[in-house]
């Protein structure tokens, strides 16, 4: 494994070059996204494709996001392309925002999961989009972790997950969102959300109009419309509560008597007696930058228990409930 630094400001053309090299020779790059940093393989090339699995520890049946440089490429992947795909990828591409859509015969079943679709994304990082140009192939990633783990918002993050898993590391700094891309299916003639992020429901619905939320019962059914909706994911080894503020105060104060390392995720200043406590702020964005960070830092102080003060209700707070709920997760 080899971490190299790249300004994203002016990301390196020969860093670049030696990464894309790394892609069309079938190998692994981790790459940071706006979102989340990736682990990067040739989307056309199965063997490539096989390889994130296996560096993963992914499950066969979860299909991952393929990246494009622009909407035109996007296009050239999908068998079809809707109006509203048309609609979406107009006002939010580049960005997170990820599209389901039929997938076109050039993309091999390895990076679909054998399904008969493709989620594609143009992400907005300038370090991905000049990888994206440099290797002008597609690359499909999913989050550079080992499956279920908390997904990566450094290369330091990715490094501790998947060491000599991968190839290269491409260190381009933090990442400004901090969490997955919404995911909106096309398949059907209304939209429908896969999976919220920090894109909210109320944005997409100002652009196509209705967006459905699927209604399924957590579990198996669910899986299979977005795996990434699986129920465990983006868990930390401690076990995390999602409770309210003056709960979080007692039950911490509880573990910390019986002698347990507790984590506290919470809005406002003020340490918790006894605990590790990271303080996060009472907006969406900035929230989601933060989240992974904190989740990392807590499980890298091996504390037993992490008590995360519930974030609001609204549509803009969906992605990191999301995130929170698969975290907080026992099975
Ligand atoms: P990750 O890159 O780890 O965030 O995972 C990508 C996620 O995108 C998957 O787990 C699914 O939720 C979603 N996804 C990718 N491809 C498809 C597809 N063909 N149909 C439905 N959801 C998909
Ligand atoms: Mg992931």
């Amino acid at each position: 494994m080899t971490v190299v630094r790249v300004d994203p400001a002016s990301p390196d053309a020969a860093v670049l070059a030696r990464a894309a090299s790394v892609l069309r020779r079938g190998g692994l790059v981790a790459f940071p996204t706006e979102t989340v940093y990736g682990l990067g393989a040739n989307a056309l090339d199965p063997a490539a494709v096989a390889r994130i699995f296996a560096a993963k520890g992914r499950p066969s049946y979860n299909p991952l996001i393929v990246h494009v440089a622009d909407g035109e490429r996007a296009r050239a992947l999908a068998s079809d392309w809707p109006e509203a795909a048309e609609r979406l990828a107009a006002a939010f591409w580049p960005g997170p925002l990820t599209l389901v859509v039929p997938k076109h015969a050039s993309v091999p079943d390895a990076a679909t999961a054998g399904r008969p679709n493709v989620a594609l994304r143009v992400p907005a990082h300038p370090v991905a989009h000049a990888l994206l140009l440099a290797a002008d192939l597609p690359i499909a990633a999913p989050s550079a972790n080992r499956s279920t783990e908390i997904s990566p918002s450094t290369a330091a993050h990715v490094a501790k997950s998947l060491g000599g898993r991968v190839d290269l590391i491409l260190d381009g700094g933090p990442t400004r969102v901090g969490i997955e891309s919404t995911v909106v299916s096309l398949l059907e003639s209304i939209p429908m959300l896969l999976r919220p992020g920090t894109l909210s429901i109320d944005h997409l619905r100002a652009v196509v109009g209705d967006v459905r939320v699927p209604h399924v019962e957590p579990g198996a059914d669910e899986a299979r419309l977005s795996p990434g909706m699986m129920d465990r994911h983006y868990a930390p080894r401690a076990r995390l509560s999602v409770v309210d503020a003056k709960a979080l105060r007692e039950a911490a104060a509880r573990d910390v008597e019986r002698g347990l390392r507790v984590g506290a995720i919470a809005f406002d200043a003020g340490a918790i007696e006894g605990a590790e406590s990271v303080h996060l702020p009472r907006d969406p964005a900035g929230y989601a930058a933060g989240l992974y960070a904190a989740l990392h830092a807590l499980d890298d102080a091996g504390v037993d228990a992490i008590y995360v003060e519930a974030v609001p209700e609204d549509a803009a707070w969906a992605g990191v409930r999301d995130r929170l709920r698969r975290a907080a997760h026992a099975g």
